[in-house]
Order: structure tokens, then sequence, then C-alpha cells
């Protein structure tokens, strides 16, 4: 609860208690007159005031949910279901966002999600999701007679062609990225000079490099722009390293992460929303603890504890690049109730 308001807002409730704010008589002798515009102020003031005594404020973040990338994926895999010329199963190779309830609705409309591609028999159909796919993998899926609809991101797709085109001018990749995710696997079929991945800039400066080879630096779409420039800097200051650095991070991740710090520091507490796999929306609690604020990761509007998040007066609420806007738009609706 924040501090009370100043004491003409009591006074000036008393004076015109909430019925009169709206008859004729205050009309014409205040609101019409010449106190209109200081009246209109004192209880524009007086509205604020209560608001912030008695109501819960939620503040939700702008880029809450799908990115570009996401979106663009869905309405692929959507449209492939609405058209109904074309035959046969459609598959995907992995869920197709890291969200569970997105996942489960897929399936309902027989959308069958599958782990290896030897499990997509031909003459089905398949969808490669926005973190894109190993080469080899999509080429074989071709050459069996699979009809492929490549979903992904045309951010990944560019980071994939950059790669591609510097290991044919013989430079090994240097990865900044997490080894087992999907998007890196698929980063990493286009680096044919041979390839070095880390997740950490120690591990990355702690590398020996070969004199006289050409390295050329990435990142992994969704890593971290400072600590990525920190690596850069740290390679670059060596003497003789023949390196060139690909800018590959995609801003939706730094500008959600932006508006997780902007919130953290405006509200008391902040929700997350997002599926327990997406690394994203992880990354978006640790972005608000770390700046001290309390945060909560939900998949759904039922995880919120309704009671414990009543103390608070201002409450934040953001959600993964993978989180759909029918969960985050029910999140707020129960807030608003508390
Ligand atoms: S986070 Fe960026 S790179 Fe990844 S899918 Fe979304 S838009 Fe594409």
């Amino acid at each position: 609860m924040k501090g009370l308001p100043p004491w003409w807002v009591f006074k000036g409730f008393a004076i015109f208690p909430p019925k009169w704010h709206t008859s004729r008589f205050v009309n014409r002798i205040f609101l019409e007159g010449p106190l209109q515009a200081p009246l209109k102020f004192f209880f524009w003031q007086a509205r604020v005031a209560a608001k912030e005594l008695y109501l819960m404020e939620i503040i939700q973040a702008q880029k809450a949910g799908f990115c570009m990338g996401v979106d663009l994926a869905l309405r692929k895999l959507d449209s492939l279901i609405e058209n109904e010329s074309e035959q046969g199963p459609i598959f995907i190779l992995g869920s197709i966002i890291h969200n569970p309830q997105v996942v489960r609705a897929y399936a309902e409309k027989g959308v069958i999600t599958v782990e290896s591609p030897e499990e997509i028999p031909a003459g089905s159909r398949v969808v490669i999701r926005a973190h894109g796919i190993v080469k080899a993998v999509k080429e074989d899926l071709i050459r069996r007679g699979v009809a492929v609809t490549d979903a992904t991101c045309p951010k990944v797709r560019e980071a994939c062609r950059l790669i591609e085109k510097h290991a044919q001018d013989g430079r090994m990749l240097l990865l900044y990225g997490e080894a087992t995710h999907p998007e890196v696997k698929g980063l990493l079929s286009y680096a044919e000079a041979g390839a070095f991945v880390f997740d950490s800039g120690e591990k990355c400066l702690q590398k020996e490099l070969e004199p006289g080879r050409k390295y050329c630096l990435a990142a992994q779409t969704t890593q971290d722009k400072e600590i990525f420039a920190s690596i850069s800097d740290g390679l670059q200051a060596r003497d003789n390293l023949d390196l060139t650095v690909l800018h590959t991070i995609c801003n939706a991740t730094r500008q959600r992460q932006e508006e997780a710090l902007r919130l953290a520091k405006e509200v008391d507490f902040v929700i997350v929303a997002g599926g327990y796999d997406s690394s994203n929306t992880r990354r978006l609690v640790q972005v608000v603890e770390a700046q001290g604020t309390g945060a909560l990761h939900v998949e759904t509007a039922d995880e919120l504890p309704l009671d414990d998040l009543k103390k608070y007066a201002r409450i934040g609420l953001t959600a993964g690049a993978s989180t759909p806007r029918s969960i985050i738009d029910e999140i707020h609706r129960v807030l608003e109730g508390l």
C-alpha cells in the first residue's frame, strides 16, 4: 500500500461527495465557471490518489509475448492446417515453440510432434520451426519425399547464411551459445571449416587459437549483447588474430530484457509468463531478480498465488517470446480482479 494522499484529497471528498460531482448544480456553479480548470485538476488528482490507495496497479510490458519469428512460424503452420488441397499428416520436428499449451492446441488439430527425423514418413508434411534445423537433416527429409515447409526465423536463417559464407572462406566458427540448443545445432551444421561452442566469456578467452588460422565469431540469436561485445573485445585485443565478428543476436530478446529491467525498477513484484522450458522466459526472471525485485514464472493464470499477490500495490507483467497473447491477457484479467 502506498503512502496517504495529501489532506486536501480527503477534504475534497468531504466537501463534494461523489454524487455531487455529476449533479447539475455542481456543473453550473463550479465546472462550467471560472473554477472549471482548477476543479477538474483537483478531481483528477483525487481519483489518482484514491486509486493508489485502494487498487493494485498492473503494468504490462509492451513487448510481452510472441516475437516476429515465432509469430511467422505459427502463421505458416496455421495456413498449412487450413490448406485442404494438400494431403498427408503434418509433423513438427521438436515442439513448434517452447510453450506446452500451444503444443497441446496444435496436437488437438492433428499436428504430430516427433523428436527424430526418422519418425517422419515419406509422403507426409513437416514444418521446420523458428529455431531452424540441421542442414543435413533438412536435405535428407527432402530426399525422402517429405514436403518441407521451412518456418525458420529470417534472423536465424541470416545467421546460417553468414556462417556458411565465412566457412567457405575457411574461417573456423567461434560460437557463443548453448551447445544442446536446437538453434545452435543448426548453426553448427553450416560451419564446415570447424567450430568451437562456448557458453561463457571465460571459456572462449581461455581457448588457445592457432596462429595463422582464420576465425569468425558469432552468437546464438538469443544471447546477451553486452557479454558478446566483451568477448569480441577480448578476442580482438589479441595480436595477429584474423577474426571476423558476425552480429547475429536478435533485438527481440534484448527488447524484452530491457523492458523487464525497467519494470523491475518500477514495481513491487513481476509475473513472468511462459513455458518452463523456454530459456528466454527464464532469462527474464533472472533479469528481474538481479534488480532485487521478486519474480514468479508461471505458464498459465491458474498458477498465480492470488492471496500472496494481494499485498503488492504494483505488479509488473511480462512474457517470453513464445507466450501466446491469450495467456498474457488471461493473467492480466485475473490480476486486475485482485
Ligand atoms: S527471438 Fe529473434 S531470432 Fe529468435 S525467433 Fe524470435 S525474432 Fe527470430
